[in-house]
């Protein structure tokens, strides 16, 4: 048997943190035994679905990277086989016409609220033999009068449900479309899906779906209902508790493997280990680990997963990331400067995200317009005029633009100066990057090149001179 996973989201909003969790445990699932991961989308609500979402959803797995082997489906585009499935539970008296009106149906709920009964359809149209002229009827499946229904849900452990607990679903709208427990079980079932690993607010949904697959004689498939994500306030992580969206968590300069090493530890344990590369995941994760209990997001541990990643990854693939970011201060990194992996082989240590790191690299690509007025005022005084016009001329002339020779000729300028050497350093500093943070400087104006950082020199001396003039 293949094992096959889905992972099936609404297209009413981006994707959000929760989602992508539960995306990524069935896609670790289906990698682990070697099996499929499918994409559904499940789009039925034409009113609040949109392209956008789609986009957002497709967006956020891709820069995931978990990758789907089938999809993306969309339900929109089944609706001629979920009518087949309606017919066929029609046929075989499995589903019958309802034709109450929505003020039938508000009395009877009244009527049972007044006796203390829980509200529920009680199946009045199940056995009505003729059709009521005038009214376009829903459909409702036949729900099981007796007996319960088990959810063997491999997180929560048995599930059991009483029938009697359970009215009468409506699968098709008087329109004709169908619903959301149908348009899932068909799916589930055409699909082949083995095990479906969805958040717990599906619970209920379960034996109502259980059933439709007993009626249609298919087997069920494994559940496992993964439970919700909460805020550092304890309540559902929302909006309200900041980002939720996957992309934004790109936009504020995480790495995918950083959010996806904190996503699968929400809720997963192996002992207490805390970084994981994927494979080791794949290998690792099993669902039947998943707590039973709702976990907390945490932004300092997501940091700090983040900064571990930044340290350690091949430079290459963090310039692969970084890029976006610098596209995002209108630099081309291929064309306007030196090669972004170079750059992060610099910063690498020194940021805890790819934001931190664009902004403090954006000086390799682009001349510094303004100096921060602070880092001018203590570094850019008239004392600074005669060391930036040494240095300009050292380096100017320097023969081997190489970290040692630049480092020795900031040494000797100090020493010729009879001042420390942070008093050469950090006025060009300041010169090259408008401000005081700069990697270790001579290997910063190695890789700037001779060209940029005698201009950068050249544009704070005259600065200065005017600045000096002005006061
Ligand atoms: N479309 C549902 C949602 O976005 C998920 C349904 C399922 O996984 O069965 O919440």
């Amino acid at each position: 048997m293949t094992i096959r996973t889905r992972f099936a989201p609404s297209p009413t909003g981006y994707l959000h943190v929760g989602g992508a969790r539960t995306a990524l445990f069935s896609w670790l699932y289906a990698r682990k035994h070697g099996g499929e991961f499918v994409l559904r989308i499940e789009d039925t609500d034409l009113e609040r679905s949109s392209e956008e979402s789609v986009n957002a959803i497709l967006e956020g797995m891709t820069w995931l990277g978990l990758e789907y082997d089938q999809g993306p489906f969309f339900q929109t585009q089944r609706f001629v086989r979920y009518k087949e499935v309606i017919t066929q539970l029609l046929e075989q008296g499995d589903a019958y016409y309802c034709y109450c009106s929505k003020d039938e149906l508000d009395t009877m709920r009244e009527e049972q609220r007044a006796a203390k009964q829980k509200p529920r359809y009680d199946g009045r149209c199940r056995h009505l033999k003729k059709p009521k002229q005038g009214v376009d009827p829903v459909i409702r499946f036949k729900n099981p009068l007796e007996g319960s229904v088990t959810v063997k849900d491999v997180v929560k452990g048995d599930v059991v449900f009483q029938n009697s607990e359970l009215d009468d679903l409506v699968i098709a709208r008087p329109d004709g479309s169908p619903t959301y427990n149908l348009t899932v079980v068909v799916d589930d079932l055409d699909m082949a899906m083995t095990h479906v690993i969805r958040g717990d607010d599906h619970l209920n949904n379960s034996p109502r779906q259980i059933n439709i697959f007993k009626a249609l004689k298919a087997d069920v498939p494994v559940y496992a209902h993964v439970p919700m994500i909460l805020g550092d306030d304890g309540a559902r992580l929302s909006k309200r508790h900041g980002a939720v969206s996957v992309m934004s968590y790109r936009d504020q300069g995480y790495l995918p493997e950083a959010l996806l090493n904190y996503l699968v530890r929400l809720g997963w344990s192996h002992g207490d280990q805390e970084i994981f590369t994927i494979e080791e995941l794949i290998q690792l994760f099993d669902v039947e680990d998943v707590n039973k209990a709702a976990s907390s997001f945490n932004t300092d541990k997501l940091l700090w997963l983040n900064q571990h990643y930044i340290k350690t990854s091949e430079p290459e693939h963090i310039a692969h990331h970084l890029s976006w970011h610098m596209g995002q201060r209108g630099i081309d990194p291929v064309t306007d400067g030196p090669a972004l992996s170079d750059v992060v082989k610099l910063q690498q240590e020194r940021a805890k995200t790819l934001v931190e790191m664009a902004e403090n690299s954006v000086f390799f690509y682009l001349v510094v317009k303004e100096y921060d007025e602070k880092a001018a005022r203590k570094n850019l005084g008239l004392a600074s005029l005669d060391v930036l016009k040494d240095m300009h001329q050292r380096l100017k002339v320097l023969t081997d633009w190489a970290a040692e020779p630049i480092h020795d000729e900031i040494k000797a300028c100090s020493v010729q100066r009879e001042i420390g050497m942070g008093k050469v350093a950090q006025p060009i500093r300041v010169a090259i990057t408008g401000n005081t943070i700069s990697p270790p400087l001579d290997a910063t104006l190695t890789l700037l090149g001779r060209e940029r950082t005698l201009s950068a020199i050249q544009q704070a001396i005259i600065w200065v001179e005017q600045s000096h003039t002005d006061n």
